[in-house]
């Protein structure tokens, strides 16, 4: 016999685990440039020195 809920649970039960379905983690790394510590989003271009893959991409 499958499991069944004894009780309907309240749409305030609901809302309250919905509240962590928008949350989403972003992991940060260290820029690979020597010289500068930057925080970046991975697989995307440094922001403080605009160097991706050791290829200058922004100014
Ligand atoms: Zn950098």
């Amino acid at each position: 016999m499958a499991p069944l809920p004894k009780k309907k649970h309240s749409k305030k039960r609901k809302k309250d685990r919905a509240s962590h379905f928008g949350i989403k983690n972003v992991p940060l790394t260290k820029c690979n440039e020597p010289g500068c510590d930057a925080f970046i989003v991975p697989h995307s271009a440094c922001p403080e020195c605009g160097v991706y893959k050791s290829q200058q991409i922004l100014d």
